[in-house]
């Protein structure tokens, strides 16, 4: 298996080096990791800047690639913010950096950093939600330039929620859209297994939301922890794993070059 969510120094809110990530990937027996670094523009409320120096992680993983020979493979990827205004500038931070994967997030809605919790404040959970799942539907109509969607459900996480489930059959329509929306591009979904170290105790999104994507004939899957230290490197996976066998899943994918590579589930 491929860690394909990690999120090494080149993010601010990341302390993990990537030589730390890559042996704490091989003492979890995965295969790979692809770096999915923060690319994110026009943000209110985060003090960070999200924009890595792309080419001196190309090499900074030259350099210890000698390392992990035959052992792990290294590949370079991105998470960017999708935001509807910054399309172009997307596209084009992609086109420059010819990465592996492109992870295609929405951390924000109409520029509010979501995770700062403003956003939460004088609305229904109702609306939090379905805000928040309109501006994926827009990342998933409005743009192409990407692999997978980025854990669906993340605003799970933050805020003064009273209900952090976020049930597909409480938002049917919508989600269908977006999942459809992805099969018909030809893209995948990543399950972000981070929930599993927080208050969720569930995989983003969740395993409803998972079960609808493969009845609509969804295949494309990714696995990722979405680390910011090495040491939560395939974090959960073997629970994901065996819950996404259950669901009828045959692969897990990663990408290389942008191109899905898929791994049979034993
Ligand atoms: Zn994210
Ligand atoms: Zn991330």
């Amino acid at each position: 298996m491929f860690d394909c969510h990690t999120h090494s120094t080149y993010s601010p809110d990341s302390i993990a080096k990537i030589e730390d990530a890559c042996n704490t990937a091989i003492k979890n027996n995965l295969s790979g990791i692809i770096l999915t670094d923060h690319y994110e523009i026009d943000l209110i409320g985060s003090s960070y800047i999200f924009n890595p120096d792309f080419a001196k992680r190309k090499q900074d993983i030259e350099n210890i690639e000698h390392k992990f020979k035959n052992k792990l493979k290294i590949l370079e990827g991105v998470e960017i913010g999708f935001q509807p205004h910054i399309k172009d500038d997307l596209i084009k931070i992609i086109q420059k950096n010819n990465f592996d994967f492109v992870i295609a997030s929405i951390h924000s809605v109409q520029k509010e950093f979501i995770s700062n919790g403003k956003y939460y404040e004088n609305k229904t959970n109702q609306e939090i939600y379905s805000n928040y799942l309109q501006e994926i539907y827009k990342s998933v109509t409005e743009f192409n330039d990407f692999d997978v969607v980025g854990h669906i459900g993340y605003v799970r996480r933050y805020g003064n929620l009273t209900d952090r489930n976020m049930n597909f059959k409480d938002y049917p329509e919508i989600i269908n859209a977006i999942l459809k929306e992805v099969i018909k591009k030809n893209k995948g979904i990543e399950i972000n297994s981070s929930g599993y170290r927080d208050i969720l105790q569930t995989p983003i999104p969740n395993y409803d939301i998972v079960t609808e994507y493969k009845k609509l004939g969804g295949e494309i899957i990714t696995l990722g922890s979405d680390s910011h230290s090495h040491e939560t490197i395939g974090h959960s996976f073997e629970i994901v794993k065996n819950r996404l066998k259950d669901l009828g899943f045959k692969y897990i994918a990663h990408f290389e070059k942008r191109e899905p590579k898929f791994t049979k589930i034993i």
